[in-house]
């Protein structure tokens, strides 16, 4: 039986044209209609202020104008509807008009008696909304990427369950895994160093009554890394009494580090300074007392000549005071003028022998003994050997008086991954963490007849020679140095 209504699709299209013209004469949308080969039939006027309706009837969607990536997504959509004969939708960019537009098109299969006949799509511009929904994305993605950046991360304690909320950014921070991680406040705890824990129970249960949470701690990360936490956060409680204490916690690690660093180098900064004001003090003052030194220490020799026996006593005392004053003036002037370095290949087990006899007659005194053995047949750097043997002789005068009542000292040397080191170990009566921040600061003695400028003139020559000078203490155990030296390459 014949249709009479609709003999042919174009009648079809005229029919649907008179209905749908009325309909969509203007506003947001409009209405096209294709064959089934994507040709446009059909476009109800309310295109115009959006599109040329010339440059879109008669012409497949292939030769719309659109974004070139939308192509293949409309020819692939297109397919969907064919095959499917069910609605499909796309978003897609058109750049008619200059200004580039967002249509968000209902691509509807038209049957006619069961047969496929054509497609008839209900397109709305959605510019507006799609651009608000693209800053919304946006913004939401830069604070992700700002939260994430900041590493901070949201919490949220139950008090009465104990259970705790945590945000990805938490366990980023805590380097653990949401699946491997009880969500306790007690398994939040654990992971709190020991000597921080007080704080945190402290916090938690004042801010039961203050509302308010405010701390720093540190944590041990699921990788087993110390890290510095600041947390802050509200006490609420819900209908019912239920409390629920709720926050925000930020890594701080990084800040904490270079707060430390600042301060470190604050005191570097001061301690050079400090120095520098040494070097140019000794360099005037030292020479000025040199000579009239040289003078005094002749005729006290003078006089302790002609002198009567008790007599003699003072100028010994007046002789060795000369002595010392001499000592703290030539160990000033190395410091203010330090003699150009005489570098050469040395070997080192051999330098510090001689240093080892030459010194052993002073331990010998004070009832030390000095065990020299060396790791190695020969470890050669390059360096001064005055300057060296100047740091060996300071630091083994160390030891020796740091055990008044005798003790052996014991002299090392090995050579270890390029670095020549040479250790010198007493058994004297060590330092305290205090003094042991302070050595080799200038003038930092605790001996009566000390000039407190050992340390700091060997820690200058090492630094020179391009080394390290390491110094463990334990008060009342002793002290050992080590001497790091750039090791050489032993000559052919
Ligand atoms: P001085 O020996 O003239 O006092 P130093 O710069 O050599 O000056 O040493 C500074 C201070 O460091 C010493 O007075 C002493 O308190 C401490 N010190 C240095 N070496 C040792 C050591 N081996 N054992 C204990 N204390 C030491
Ligand atoms: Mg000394």
């Amino acid at each position: 039986m014949e249709d009479s209504q609709f003999p042919s699709l174009d009648a079809r299209l005229r029919a649907m044209g008179e209905a749908l013209d009325g309909a969509f004469r203007e506003g947001p949308d409009w209405v096209s209609y294709h064959a089934l080969n994507a040709e446009c039939l059909y476009v109800t006027p309310s295109v115009r202020p959006w599109m040329n309706d010339e440059h879109l009837v008669g012409r497949s969607f292939a030769s719309w104008p659109m974004r070139e990536e939308d192509r293949p997504r409309w020819a692939s959509v297109w397919l969907q509807v064919l095959t499917g004969r069910a609605a499909a939708r796309l978003v897609w960019g058109h750049g008619a008009l200059g200004a580039s537009r967002w249509v968000d098109s209902l691509l509807l299969p038209d049957e006619y008696r069961g047969e496929l006949v054509g497609v008839m799509v209900w397109h709305r511009d959605v510019t507006d909304r799609q651009e608000r929904e693209w800053a919304l994305e946006a913004s939401i993605e830069r604070l992700q990427v700002a939260y994430g950046l900041a590493r901070t991360g949201y919490w949220e304690l139950d008090v009465t369950t104990r259970r705790l909320t945590w945000s990805q950014e938490v366990y980023d921070i805590w380097g653990v895994d949401p699946e491997h991680f009880a969500s306790t406040y007690d398994a939040f705890l654990e992971t709190v160093l020991p000597e921080d824990r007080p704080l945190v129970e402290q916090a938690v249960s004042r801010a039961m009554h203050t509302h308010t949470y405010e701390l720093e701690y540190r944590i041990r990360t699921g990788r087993g890394q110390i890290r510095s936490v600041r947390s802050v956060g509200r006490y609420h409680e819900r209908d019912g009494g239920r409390g629920v204490l709720f926050g925000a916690v930020k890594d701080v690690t990084a800040q904490k580090e270079s707060e430390l660093a600042l301060a470190a180098s604050r005191e570097l900064l001061a301690r050079s300074d400090k120095l520098a004001a040494v070097g140019q003090l000794a360099a005037g003052i030292a020479h000025e007392i040199r000579n009239p030194l040289t003078a005094l220490r002749g005729f006290i020799d003078l006089m302790y000549q002609r002198a009567r026996s008790h007599n003699r006593r003072y100028l010994e005392i007046m002789r060795g005071e000369v002595s010392r004053m001499e000592a703290i003036v030539s160990e000033l002037l190395r410091l203010a003028r330090p003699d150009r370095p005489q570098f050469q290949q040395l070997d080192l087990v051999d330098l510090v022998q001689e240093v080892v006899a030459f010194m052993n007659a002073q331990a010998l005194l004070h009832g030390v003994d000095i065990q020299y053995a060396p790791r190695a047949a020969s470890v050669t750097v390059a360096g001064d050997s005055n300057q060296l043997k100047q740091v060996l002789i300071n630091l083994m005068r160390n030891g020796i008086e740091a055990m008044p009542r005798g003790g052996v000292l014991r002299v090392s040397l090995w050579e270890d991954s390029g670095r020549a080191c040479v250790q010198i170990a007493d058994q004297g009566s060590g330092m305290r963490p205090e003094a042991l921040a302070r050595i080799g600061e200038p003038f930092y003695t605790t001996k009566e007849q000390g000039t407190g400028l050992g340390v700091m003139v060997s820690k200058r020559i090492v630094a020179d020679h391009g080394g390290e000078l390491l110094i463990e203490s334990e008060e009342g155990r002793g002290t050992t140095v080590t001497i790091l030296l750039p090791a050489a390459q032993s000559p052919a």
